[in-house]
């Protein structure tokens, strides 16, 4: 079993289980693990339980790296979250407008 992937944060754990429908799809075996649970018991907060993606073959490690890759390369979707080129706050997706300054998240 190898690690593959954990996102920075806690509120970008929903791209952890977008990779692992992807590496469904490609038939490589992988599981979702909290990493830091031995530790988070009693001792951390629940943001610093982060899910990781770990591959359960390591000969299938090499292929999930490349579909990572490209799924992490490819365009942006819709709902991903974006910062603001002139405030530099992080908005949601959903959000095509910076809810601090105003900014057009794309100019026209
Ligand atoms: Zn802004």
């Amino acid at each position: 079993m190898k690690y593959l992937f954990a996102p920075n944060t806690l509120s970008e754990s929903s791209e952890v289980y977008a990779l692992k429908i992807i590496l469904d799809t490609e038939e490589i075996p992988c599981s979702i693990r909290n990493e830091y649970l031995a530790i988070a018991l009693g001792e951390l907060s629940p943001q610093d339980c982060i899910p990781a993606l770990w591959v359960l073959n390591d000969a299938d490690y090499p292929r999930a790296c490349e579909v990572m890759e490209a799924w992490r390369s490819s365009p942006a979707e819709t709902n991903s979250q974006w910062v603001c080129p002139d405030c530099g706050e992080t908005i949601e997706g959903q959000f095509s407008s910076c809810w601090k300054c105003g900014k057009q998240q794309k100019e026209a």
